[in-house]
């Protein structure tokens, strides 16, 4: 079974690749975003840049953006394995992966203003952890940028001023105005990760679980998968564009989930990933080798 300075090893790896590799298909829809607008466009050219940026990071492995992020991570253990010591190496890992410029110091106190220097603070990283029957460990590490945190938004229904009920509908009205209150910023073009129901704070959580999910990957719950599919056309057709330039691509993905609420309460939340989606997954055998997931 694993020790934690080797865990702690897997765990830096698992951040390298989020912080510099960008998913496969993240820069597939970034290509076609780049390819369908009009030539010589502002869209056009930021697209451009992007893949640029991409390309640089990858081949040098460093990271995407200055900014990189929160690391937020899910990890699926077998039976019996100390959650304490899951984030203890987690928590080591981020500070290793700093240290090695993987990631930006990017903690602050909020109490003395001053940042830690080594990635980590209370609530950073934030690990959850969650038992199952496999005998390997699941690594899901999503960097989520500042920038695009700022412009996530939450929503309680009924809301007049959206004229939004509790119903998909209103969860539908309520995604598209935090794409129009975005205006790009937040770094467009997003991926939106969605979630209906719960309470303020488990809303958000699992909003951004629903990051995790590669582009390509459909809701099997045919009505969330049809408001998935329509969100991602509306979006597409206000004419923001990536950076907010205007232009055809304002969104590249939306995902839904939602969790049981309490009869008071309807709450939609909405995080806004930017073009910047680093994520990586990872299953660690109990011999420690890595398997790399989508
Ligand atoms: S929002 Fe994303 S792409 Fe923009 S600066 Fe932040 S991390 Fe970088």
């Amino acid at each position: 079974m694993w020790q934690e300075p080797e865990l702690t090893e897997r765990f830096v790896s698992v951040i390298a690749r989020a912080s510099t590799q960008l998913p496969s298909d993240v820069v597939e829809a970034l290509r076609q975003a780049r390819d369908q607008e009009d030539e010589g466009s502002l869209a056009r050219k930021a697209l451009d840049t992007m893949l640029r940026n991409v390309e640089l990071a990858q081949g040098a492995w460093q990271p995407i953006c200055q900014d990189t992020g929160t690391p937020l991570v899910w990890i699926h253990h077998p039976p019996g394995v100390s959650t304490r010591m899951l984030v203890r190496a987690f928590t080591e890992a981020v500070k290793k992966a700093t240290a090695q410029q993987l990631l930006r110091p990017n903690a602050v106190d909020p109490l003395t203003e001053k940042n830690t220097g080594n990635g980590a603070a209370p609530g950073i990283p934030t690990v959850h952890c969650e038992e199952w029957d496999e005998e390997a460990l699941e690594v899901r590490l999503l960097l989520k940028g500042g920038g695009c945190e700022n412009v996530g938004a939450q929503y309680t229904l009924p809301n007049a001023e959206l004229g939004a009920d509790r119903n998909l509908e209103g969860v539908r009205r309520c995604v598209l105005d935090a794409v129009h209150r975005a205006q790009g910023q937040g770094c467009a073009p997003g991926i939106l990760g969605v979630c209906f129901g719960g309470d303020r704070g488990s809303g958000f959580v699992e909003s951004k679980r629903q990051l995790l999910r590669p582009l390509h990957d459909r809701n099997p719950i045919p009505v969330l998968d049809e408001l998935e599919q329509r969100l991602l056309r509306e979006a597409n057709q206000l004419g923001i564009g990536p950076m907010g330039f205007g232009g055809k691509t304002t969104v590249l993905g939306v995902k839904i989930g939602y969790l049981g609420r309490l009869p008071a309460s309807y709450f939609v939340s909405v995080s806004y990933m930017c073009w910047a989606n680093r994520r990586a997954g990872a299953r660690i055998s109990p011999q420690g080798d890595i398997t790399w997931l989508d």
